[in-house]
């Protein structure tokens, strides 16, 4: 069976998903969703640069309450 996710419900998954704590079945959801919505997928491509960027520089993980605030900054950032 296939989710159909929206939107929000990508972002409210994003820390679960670049995480990869979640099912395979959903991380194929998103993906398909993303394949399809320009706004998700330059959402989703930011989101995991800067955590990349993070992890880098920190050299560990990166606690939920940034990705967090991460994901409101980037959210504002995009909205038009
Ligand atoms: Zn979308």
């Amino acid at each position: 069976m296939r989710h159909r996710f929206t939107c929000e419900d990508i972002l409210s998954l994003l820390f679960e998903y670049l995480d990869q704590e979640i099912e395979e079945e959903v991380i194929y959801s998103i993906e398909s969703h993303r394949s399809s919505c320009p706004y998700c997928s330059k959402v989703i491509r930011t989101y995991r640069l800067i955590i990349q960027c993070l992890k880098d520089t920190e050299d560990k993980d990166v606690p939920e309450s940034v990705h967090k605030s991460l994901l409101k900054i980037i959210l504002r950032e995009f909205q038009e």
